[in-house]
């Protein structure tokens, strides 16, 4: 039994309330948040506890530890990646038992792309609070909340390109920040610091590690006052105007590329990941 295993859903993410609040935790801080399909799944059970629960006004999207998340888990004992859930995010089939381009594409479209789709539109205000690594999949979770607030010791990554993919599959880097800095970003994979990723827009403010949790849940607080329903009609407004900004279609065309760069390294060298696993990135990361 792998220490994972033996967590239960509730467990591999917490949920508290806290008044109007609702926080969400994702408690997996040995593996620094690596996100497998248990943890998915707790989230998106999480999410719908928040919006059912009208007492809640806004989610608070935390990860416990140093770190908010270092991606998803290609690597931790608790990997899952060829177990099957029920599936909530798309119609389309489940990818156990299935070869290929045909199962990867079938569980991408689930656990990654549909439900980060599903998690923008959640009908409530959501703010991620960062601390410490947001790397690759760590950032599709960040990005699909409304604000993020980081603290001083926080940085952003997207390594994925090391693996010959152009970048993770919630291909929202071109709205996230200035397309030139999208490219810079992803054709280093260098990490970008809480204070550049403030200046490029990406996150809506930096404090101090100490007061990153006070200063998240005044902000959560402040926009709790707000009307349900002006919030709700608000968010669907800023998230209408980027998909009129093309950023649904952009996405669904990347998603063709991001297959085509498993295909290719699948046929070309070890698997799909191009060989790479969580040693061989941090390895090419500092350069040895
Ligand atoms: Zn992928």
């Amino acid at each position: 039994m792998t220490e994972d295993s033996e967590k239960g859903p509730a467990e591999v993410v917490r949920y508290e309330r806290r008044g109007p609040v609702a926080v969400v935790t994702m408690n997996r801080p040995e593996y620094r948040n690596a996100q497998n399909s248990a943890m998915t799944y707790a989230l998106d059970e999480a999410f719908y506890q928040a919006v059912t629960d009208d007492e809640v006004k806004v989610i608070v999207l935390a990860g416990e530890g140093r770190h908010f998340s270092a991606g998803h888990d290609i690597g931790t004992p608790g990997r899952d990646a060829h177990v099957s859930f029920e599936r909530r995010a798309s119609l389309w089939w489940d990818h156990v038992g299935k070869e290929g381009a045909e199962s990867r594409f079938a569980r991408e479209s689930e656990v990654y792309l549909g439900m980060c789709r599903r998690w923008r539109e959640i009908p409530k205000p959501t703010i991620a609070m960062v601390q410490g690594a947001c790397i690759a999949g760590g950032l599709m979770l960040a990005w699909v909340c409304d604000l993020i607030v980081a603290s001083d010791d926080a940085f952003f990554a997207d390594p994925v390109v090391r693996m010959g993919i152009p970048g993770v599959e919630y291909f929202a880097h071109p709205w996230a920040m200035p397309p030139r800095i999208a490219k810079e970003f992803l054709f280093t994979g260098d990490r970008m610091p809480a204070r550049r990723a403030y200046e490029v827009g990406m996150v809506n403010r930096v404090v101090p590690r100490e007061d990153l949790e006070t200063e998240t849940l005044a902000l959560a607080e402040k926009i709790a006052a707000m009307p349900r329903m002006g919030l709700a009609l608000t968010k669907k407004a800023v998230n209408q105007a980027e998909d009129l900004q093309g950023m649904h279609a952009g996405m669904d065309s990347v998603f063709g590329l991001h297959h085509l760069a498993h295909a290719h390294n699948a046929e070309t060298s070890a698997d799909s990941l191009a060989g790479m696993d969580p040693k061989s990135m941090k390895a090419a990361a500092d350069g040895s």
